[in-house]
């Protein structure tokens, strides 16, 4: 069953990106056909290595289920709106501190390496996040008793309906920015420009951006620049995946120590931008 919707959404968001590099010539923005080569070699990196380590990371996330005496009901929409609910809260920090702290920015990176925002950057995703520890956030849901298998089916919804956030073409959706992320709130997110910077860390909702005071709306009179505020300058996709581990593993050799070296790798990414308040 899980399998056919794979094929599924692999069908319309194959019709999509093809409707989307129509759009985009016709609107004369024109399609980075290099640049587009390289995010088909990240992705193809990237199903794999995650592909490899989520047979690992599965074992974990069996393993707490099993050891913990508490158990969710899976034919209970309350218990998946639940689980839904503390998905995107723990998304929300999870990407929030992939953008703040050096050692898991490494891996997040490089889904912000694309300077043109299409459909297929969505999969523009970093070779290495199990290795920066990115699944360790979720792993208070099978302790909490949602079976593993009711977790990956969150985290595939969510990654899905982000894809579609991946355009320059749609405009703002009304009341819909609200609530959700939309492609609106997402081309701000992808944005180096400073007033939009480590903006919009939502997956599927946008409401705990606005609760923790991270939103920000995309204003007409400031077009977005999409991409690294320092460009990795290169299509080739290993040097994409790899471009920040080496930046930030070169600084922390220079530390001077193993402690100073911990503290590079859990510091702040670049410069904080004025007027910006972190927790
Ligand atoms: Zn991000
Ligand atoms: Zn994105």
């Amino acid at each position: 069953m899980r399998g056919e919707y794979a094929l599924w959404f692999l069908g319309v968001a194959l019709a999509f990106a093809v409707l989307e590099a129509w759009l985009r010539r016709r609107s004369g923005r024109g399609y980075d056909r290099s640049a587009a080569l390289g995010t088909l070699g990240v992705a193809g990196g990237q199903i794999l290595f995650n592909g490899l380590a989520g047979i690992g990371i599965g074992a974990v996330y069996m393993a707490v289920w099993s050891a913990t005496p508490l158990r969710q009901p899976l034919d209970s929409a309350w218990s998946w709106a639940a689980l839904f609910l503390l998905f995107e809260f723990l998304y929300y920090w999870q990407h929030r501190l992939s953008h703040e702290v050096r050692w898991l920015w490494a891996s997040h990176s490089v889904h912000h390496s694309a300077e043109e925002l299409t459909l297929p950057a969505a999969f523009r995703l970093g070779w290495t996040g199990s290795i920066s520890g990115l699944w360790l956030f979720f792993l208070p849901l099978p302790a909490l008793g949602w079976h593993p298998a009711a977790v990956a089916a969150v985290l595939a919804f969510n990654l899905r309906f982000q894809f579609f956030l991946h355009s320059e073409l749609p405009p703002r959706l009304g009341p819909l920015e609200w609530i959700f992320n939309t492609p609106s709130a997402h081309r701000v997110h992808h944005s180096s420009n400073a007033s939009y910077l480590d903006r919009n860390y939502g997956g599927v909702l946008i409401v705990f951006d606005r609760l923790f005071g991270t939103y920000a709306r995309e204003r007409p009179e400031e077009p977005c620049r999409y991409g690294l505020t320092e460009p990795v300058g290169s299509n080739n996709p290993v040097r994409i995946a790899f471009h920040e581990w080496g930046r930030l593993l070169g600084d922390m050799t220079r530390a001077g120590g193993p402690v100073s070296a911990v503290r590079v790798a859990l510091g702040y990414p670049g410069k904080r931008p004025e007027g910006h308040h972190h927790v």
